[in-house]
């Protein structure tokens, strides 16, 4: 070992860069903030080379004088913490000091900026640190800042760099980010003569979004605004049903400032829990205001991660108003959406379609009203105590959809005022015995019916070890099971719902299930695994001829539930076909 020394400030700043600056979109992300601390309500930003040879940013803020500029060089100058308290309510997006020190010792920096004094306007060059030149320049109010061949002292950071095309979509990544967290900024973005970006300042998030956003996540979003106790959500999250295979979609600010959180994740995850397909994620763009003293700030380099002193409700709080929205939907929906049609005209338009439709169809593939002598299906989901009964329910209405008949003995035929809506039965039940078991499971109120005769259990040894051990589990699924000893069970009573089903397969699959997932995670948790299972094992197969009274039943009870679009893997429960498409077919249109 060799003599301690203490590192000169040049070295310093480079190590800070690392941390600060890993790539051009990081170096456009300070810049940006910068410009939007200063008040900028125009920012544009210039990129060449996907950012390595050279990025400008323009902005109308407050800009600085020559002094101001000079010092902002210098590591830890800062205009925005004053004291030590400060740090505890950060409300601005930078407060380090740091970003510009650390990007002027990786590049070739050029500044111009003015307070709009006519005499300060002044301009800087500095190359890795060093300052070359400053001089006047005329300039009015604002602050231009160019950065020129990032990492040309750097080699080993050079070569991290990823093509041109990938530096360049971080770019544009960032760009969107904040554009849509301050929708009243104007932002622009160019590549060479290309502009990507270009938004002119509007009212509101969901405007900004039809700005930046594909046409295919526009009509898939749908807007949240949800407040409670000091704390507001809103943003903009994906429709149930629509749904993204990878888990990059999910852009979480708290408080303008983009970060990513598991907290947040882990609460948007839970919201859409039975809305989505093993393996699908949703969109959703949350924006968190808070408190700025409920949430310390600087625990990352890059700011890229806050930590809330109270993440539990923070949490449950995001859970509940994405749970909310993404379950509303749908129900509020038909009001705004305008029908082609007047009313008295729709309905005969639509009997005519539909009985066109089902004539095609064939008699054999289609069957009205029989009678199988099955039991209609139980029960009703109450509304849980002191929550509101849901106000509309549209592209759904109970009241409104008759059955019409069955095809392929597994899809339900119905129709409301704009067209035809088919229901995927076993779907359909999965949902509502889901939900009602998972209400009566939480109430532990299952209500069980005893049978008349039990159903002894023919089961393998391994069964019959397992069985014995989870015997007080099933109990609390309203599964009542005897033990007779030397591995001889029968079982005397199940949930209502469930009396008519082959309920030897039921028990198998349970204790399957209880196995598998008994590797990991609580029990209730678990139980919600054993719920849905439950659920699909029971609900009506595809296949299985309904009569009138059990369609109308499920169509009843599919309305109750909360969320009635999916069924709780995620699948649509019902598709529907417009009368506009149905009367295209027929070329009537
Ligand atoms: P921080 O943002 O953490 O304060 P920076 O190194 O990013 O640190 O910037 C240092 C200081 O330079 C800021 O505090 C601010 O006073 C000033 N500054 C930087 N960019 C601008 C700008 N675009 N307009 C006006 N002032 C700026
Ligand atoms: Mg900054």
């Amino acid at each position: 070992m060799g003599q301690i020394r203490i590192l000169t400030d040049e070295l310093i700043n480079k190590i800070a860069a690392g941390q600060v600056v890993e790539r051009p979109a990081s170096v456009v992300k300070e810049l940006v903030e910068n410009s939007l601390d200063a008040g900028a309500t125009d920012i544009s930003v210039e990129v060449e080379e996907g950012g390595c040879r050279l990025i400008r940013v323009q902005d109308n803020g407050c800009g600085m004088n020559g002094d101001d500029a000079l010092l902002a060089f210098e590591r830890h100058a800062t205009s925005k913490v004053k004291e030590l308290c400060d740090l505890d309510k950060i409300a601005t997006l930078g407060f380090r000091g740091e970003a510009l020190p650390s990007i002027a010792s990786v590049s070739k920096v050029r500044i111009v900026t003015s307070d709009g004094n006519p005499s300060s306007g002044s301009e800087i060059l500095i190359e890795g640190g060093k300052i070359q030149d400053v001089r006047a320049a005329g300039r009015g109010r604002g602050t231009t800042l160019e950065v020129r061949g990032l990492f040309y002292n750097t080699a080993v950071r050079r070569k991290f760099l990823k093509s041109r095309e990938t530096e360049l979509s971080h770019i544009t990544g960032i760009m969107t980010e904040t554009a849509l967290a301050h929708p009243g900024v104007y932002f622009t973005l160019k590549h060479h003569d290309r502009t990507l970006i270009k938004s002119p300042g509007v009212s509101s998030i969901l405007e900004r979004s039809v700005q930046l956003l594909g046409k295919d996540a526009r009509g898939n979003l749908m807007e949240l605004e949800e407040g409670r106790e000091g704390l507001r959500l809103f943003g903009l999250i994906s429709i149930p049903g629509f749904t993204k295979p990878s888990g990059t979609g999910l852009s979480f600010f708290v408080n303008r400032r983009p970060v990513s959180d598991r907290t947040l994740r882990h609460a948007v995850y839970a919201a859409y829990e039975t809305l989505l397909m093993k393996g699908r994620h949703p969109l959703v763009y949350l924006f968190l205001d808070v408190d700025p003293a409920l949430v310390d700030v600087n625990v990352h380099p890059a700011k890229r991660e806050v930590r809330f002193t109270d993440p539990k409700r923070i949490h449950d709080f995001t859970r509940d108003s994405v749970r909310k929205t993404a379950q509303g939907y749908g129900r509020a929906q038909e009001d705004e959406r305008p029908s082609p049609w007047p009313a008295s005209e729709r309905v005969e338009r639509v009997k005519e379609a539909v009985e066109s439709y089902l004539r095609t169809a064939g008699e054999h593939r289609f069957h009205e009203e029989r009678t199988t002598g099955r039991p209609a299906f139980t029960g009703r989901i109450q509304p849980e105590p002191g929550k509101p009964a849901p106000a509309v329910r549209a592209l759904f209405d109970k009241e409104r959809l008759v059955p019409l008949g069955q095809i392929a003995d597994s899809f339900i035929i119905t129709q409301d005022r704009d067209g035809l809506i088919l229901i995927d039965q076993h779907a359909a039940h999965e949902r509502i015995l889901y939900e009602k078991f998972k209400q009566v499971y939480r109430l532990s109120k299952i209500p069980v019916q005893q049978l008349l005769i039990p159903v002894n259990l023919e089961l393998s040894g391994k069964e019959r070890i397992l069985l014995a051990e989870h015997l007080k589990t099933l109990r609390r699924l309203g599964i009542e099971v005897e033990d007779f000893g030397r591995g001889t069970f029968s079982v005397k009573g199940v949930p209502m719902w469930v009396a008519d089903m082959d309920i030897q397969e039921i028990v198998r699959s349970l204790l399957e299930e209880i196995v598998a997932l008994e590797q990991g995670g609580e029990l209730d948790r678990r139980m919600e695994d054993i719920i849905h299972v439950f659920s699909c094992r029971a609900a009506v197969k595809a296949n299985r001829r309904l009569s009138r009274e059990e369609m109308e039943a499920l169509i009843r009870d599919l309305g109750e539930t909360d969320s009635p679009h999916t069924c709780e893997h995620g699948r649509p429960t019902m598709i529907r076909i417009d009368l506009y498409e149905i009367e295209k077919r027929f070329q009537r249109k």
